[in-house]
């Protein structure tokens, strides 16, 4: 099997290979064929046989990439700027999505970088196990104070966004048994939830590969609320949708009623689902969810990895929402995407709950045993403190507000093309939802992206979508030209098959 699969990538003259598994993805039509083709007339010319066609690529083996289609047709970013992805074929692409969620202040921020470069040649690493530095401190607050009056109280960082996940759960199942409830251990997730790759994320999430093919060693006791969405009623809709919202949360109850409140810990969700496809909560769903949750002493957390630090025009969605969670899990924009890191920020009581049972227990050091080698690395430390810095002088959470209406207005019109099934946004992230073809799902997405990459411009598919979210920096004529780009792509995709 495996050699099967190393001369498709390795051996890209061969038709059996490289066209025939793309072919199965998107069809011969396609732009991403069209791509293969061109390399795979190259390389017949250039390569022997036994070669791969880029040997300085076959080291590293890409995370979330069909490794051996990239290594055929590789797309390389050399260096950045802004909203503009300068590649290494000298090509300018305009950035659609923020990097992957995570440069609302732009590429290559100059403050953010001298603030990196500075840190870098004073401190690079020190322990925050049992001694410390200034900066996780002085980023802890500056985080906290981005949203006063509403109980967050501490900071735990982590290194990236299935960290922070972790460490929610982990957090919860230590409350609970601080105050003598361990039998909570249940986790409620929600279908096309995504909280990572962590094997706790991978348990309360549900995107179905995601899960397969490790299903045998995901947690046991987590269970799953249904998705919110529901094109019969709310496809179309601007930010919010109407119906529902109150029936879908209420099927907490129901799970509730099946496994007991008092054997649950925590509810995650994505205040808005990102990564399948952008999925704003229904009217008055966030806030049900939450009293349902008040009412049986169950903690919710909201993964705010791709929401927080101004992505819906408010630092977090518990502001745009007003829904105060227990627990909040972020990343990405945290530093702009500029070093790797993630934080959950948590309710002062939760902190306290372990605190006084740690108090209670003469034998007892380490409160919480939990942490990470580059928890406060110094290095994010700095990034996060000066992306702080720049939302704020720049005002961008503010501008993201002003902006959304536009890009609303904008996504919107591309209602009537054919093979749109539905249109979704809230503040600056949007998706473009279409047909699916049961024996190909993902073909037409994939499509799409390819002919507006080939266009130079950055979007993403997910799943079915093609998902948006230009940086919060971004001009009004570069989302017209995003739109129009995705636009002509749906056209031509639409021409072909
Ligand atoms: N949670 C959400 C909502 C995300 O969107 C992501 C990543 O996209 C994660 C968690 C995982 O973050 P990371 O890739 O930094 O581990």
């Amino acid at each position: 099997m495996y050699s099967i699969v190393r001369s498709i990538s390795r051996y890209p003259k061969n038709l059996s290979g490289s066209i025939r598994s793309l072919s199965s993805t998107i069809g011969t039509n396609s732009v991403l064929t069209q791509l293969s083709t061109n390399s795979r007339q190259k390389s017949s010319m250039a390569v022997p046989d036994d070669e791969p066609l880029h040997p300085e690529l076959e080291a590293f083996w890409m995370p979330f990439t069909d490794n051996r289609e990239f290594k055929n047709a590789p797309k390389l970013v050399d260096s950045a700027k802004g909203c503009t992805l300068h590649m290494t074929d000298g090509r300018q692409v305009l950035d659609g999505i923020s990097g992957l969620w995570t440069t609302n202040a732009g590429h290559c921020q100059p403050h953010i970088v001298e603030a990196i470069q500075k840190q870098a040649g004073k401190l690079d690493f020190a322990s925050n196990f049992n001694m410390g530095h200034e900066l996780p401190f002085e980023f802890a607050q500056r985080i906290l104070d981005l949203i006063p009056n509403r109980g967050y109280g501490k900071v735990f960082f982590t290194m990236c966004g299935s960290s922070a996940v972790d460490t929610a759960l982990k957090l919860s199942l230590a409350y609970h048994r601080a105050r003598g409830e361990g039998q909570r251990v249940r986790f409620i997730g929600r279908q096309r939830g995504y909280h990572g790759v962590g094997l706790g994320g991978i348990s309360v999430g549900c995107i179905t590969p995601n899960r397969k093919t490790f299903s045998g060693a995901t947690l046991q006791q987590t269970s799953h609320l249904k998705h919110t969405l529901d094109l019969k009623r709310n496809a179309f809709s601007k930010g919010e949708p109407e119906h529902g919202g109150i029936e879908m949360a209420d099927e907490l109850e129901l799970q509730i009623q099946m496994y007991g409140a008092d054997t649950i810990a925590g509810v995650i969700v994505e205040p808005v689902s990102g990564s399948t496809g952008v999925l704003p909560p229904p009217k008055g769903y966030l806030k049900r969810l939450r009293e349902i949750c008040d009412k049986h002493g169950i903690l919710l957390i909201f993964d705010e990895v791709i929401t927080g630090f101004g992505r819906l025009g408010k630092p977090f969605a518990v502001d745009y929402f007003d829904v105060t969670a227990d627990m909040i899990t972020c990343a990405k924009g945290l530093t702009n995407g500029a070093v790797p890191a993630g934080a959950l920020i948590c309710q002062e009581y939760l902190h306290d709950a372990i605190m006084s049972h740690a108090d209670r227990d003469p034998g007892s050091t380490i409160e919480f045993f939990h942490g990470y080698t580059y928890s406060g690395h110094p290095l994010a430390m700095a990034a996060g403190i000066a992306a702080l810095d720049v939302y704020r002088d720049q005002k961008l959470f503010e501008r993201a507000a002003l902006l959304a209406p536009y890009f609303e207005e904008k996504i919107h019109s591309l209602k009537d093309l054919p093979n749109v099934v539905d249109i979704r946004n809230c503040g600056l992230m949007g998706a473009i939802d279409l047909t699916v073809d049961p024996a190909r799902p993902f073909r037409r997405s994939t499509d799409i992206f390819e002919r507006c990459f080939a266009d130079d411009v950055l979007v993403r598919h997910s799943g079915s979508a093609i998902a948006l979210a230009p940086a919060l920096v971004i001009e009004k004529h570069e989302i017209d030209r995003v739109i129009e780009t995705v636009r002509k792509a749906i056209i031509a995709s639409s021409e072909s098959f």
